[in-house]
């Protein structure tokens, strides 16, 4: 956004790599004067003022009771997954399509994913699938069997994915129904709104990551909000290795170290402040995309559900290989050559080999999506001749499909 701020600081590597990068950090606001502090006053580390004032930020920005700073979103996770109660066996639905770490967090209480498929409208976790298979469980001792496996279905945890919010009145009607708990995965979504109300006030619990790509970074960091003062007292008790007691070294429950450190929050504060700036960003970059791509034949941009404030956080658009002439990975391959760095978006988790032998519903909206799915550069300072200049590359090499049909007749 101020022309004078670098999006990456010179000599980064995915700057030396690409001229225009996938999503770099945008460091131009308090970052120096805050981290200047912690340095001064020797606060470095896993106490302070910032750890703190961080947290309340964002409680009040999400609008919970309270915030638990954390290692990174990852640890967050984990630790809500911990403090819900959640034992191993149970099982937890997690969309098909997203990045691997709530699958994994899953795992690491010993507990198994059930794999939802994701929708094609705005490519979340597929609301009428998960209710479905939750109706097909048994009702049973104010408990949910899943009827094939014998588990206990205890805990949905939607992500809202790259920006854009879950349809989640229905999913919570259904989780107060059966009893099911509900863990908000809003770590690639800070700052966006279902009907109004902010990602991550929506479940029992939610998480965030303040990894570098996210919206707002605190270079790794993550953090778990909930209204339960209860369930955050507890999270950070287990984030600390579970120590009772203020002097002495007495520990009644295994514990982890998962504290962020007052370096990161004096980070997170100053990127906080300026969070609303940050989504503006995106969301001009969105449009600009979606407006110089609207003719481009095979380019389908991403979309913002009528019920939602999506940040757009990473921009992605499918790329149907017969309308285009080029599959996404010959795209992707073809603007890396003229300095430009996309991702496909990331492996379905039933495909995965990390978690073989998990139930899928459905999978094949996800399997789609992995396929034509591409992630276009969308730092947040980033300019819009940049954006241009990418829509430029990805119309020129758009290849009608006559010249397909010549090829073919004159191969013939
Ligand atoms: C980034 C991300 C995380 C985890 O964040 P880290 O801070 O890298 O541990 C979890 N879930 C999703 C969907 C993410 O995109």
């Amino acid at each position: 956004m101020d022309a004078d701020h670098p999006a990456a600081p010179v000599g980064d590597p995915a700057q030396a790599a690409h001229n225009i990068p996938l999503a770099v950090p945008h460091l131009a606001g308090n970052e120096w004067k805050y981290v200047k502090e912690c340095l001064d006053t020797g606060w470095v580390s896993s106490v302070g003022p910032f750890v703190t004032r961080f947290e309340q930020m964002l409680a009040q920005r999400v609008g919970t009771v309270e915030a638990v700073a954390t290692t990174n979103g990852t640890a967050a996770l984990h630790l809500a997954q911990l403090v819900a109660g959640h034992q191993a066996n149970e099982e937890v639905l997690v969309p098909a399509l997203t990045f691997i770490a709530p699958a994994n967090t899953v795992r690491y209480l010993g507990a198994r994913p059930v794999f939802i498929d994701v929708e094609p409208e705005y490519w979340q976790m597929d609301v009428g699938r998960a209710i479905e298979f939750l109706d097909s469980c048994l009702w049973r001792n104010q408990s949910l069997i899943n009827k094939e496996t014998g588990r206990r279905v205890v805990s949905i945890l939607p992500v809202h994915l790259l920006g854009h919010p879950v349809d989640m009145a229905p999913l919570l009607e259904r989780a107060r129904q059966y009893k099911l708990t509900v863990i908000e995965d809003a770590t690639e979504s800070l700052g966006a709104l279902y009907k109004g109300v902010p990602v991550g006030k929506l479940g029992d619990g939610a998480c965030f990551s303040f990894n570098g790509n996210k919206i707002i970074t605190t270079g790794g960091g993550g953090m778990f909000t909930s209204d339960s003062t209860a369930w955050c007292h507890r999270a950070r008790y287990l984030s600390t290795q579970a120590k009772d007691d203020e002097v002495e070294y007495l520990h009644s429950n295994v514990g982890f170290n998962y504290r962020l450190t007052n370096v990161q929050a004096a980070l997170g504060c100053a990127q906080l402040e300026r969070l609303d700036l940050c989504i503006a960003a995106k969301r001009r970059i969105a449009a600009e995309y979606e407006r110089q791509l609207a003719e481009v034949p095979g380019i389908r941009p991403m979309k913002q559900a009528p019920w939602a404030f999506s940040t757009f956080w990473l921009y992605t658009v499918l790329v149907d290989e017969s309308a285009y002439g080029l599959s996404s990975r010959d795209l992707m391959r073809k603007l890396a050559a003229a300095g430009v760095q996309t991702r496909p978006l990331w492996q379905p988790l039933h495909l995965s080999p990390a978690h073989a032998r998990s139930l899928v519903l459905g999978g094949e909206v996800a399997e789609n999506l992995y396929r034509c799915g591409l992630s276009l550069p969308c730092s947040v300072g980033l300019a819009l001749e940049d954006v241009a200049r990418v829509a430029e590359l990805i119309r020129s090499f758009h290849r009608p499909a006559q010249v397909a049909v010549a090829t073919e007749l004159t191969s013939g």
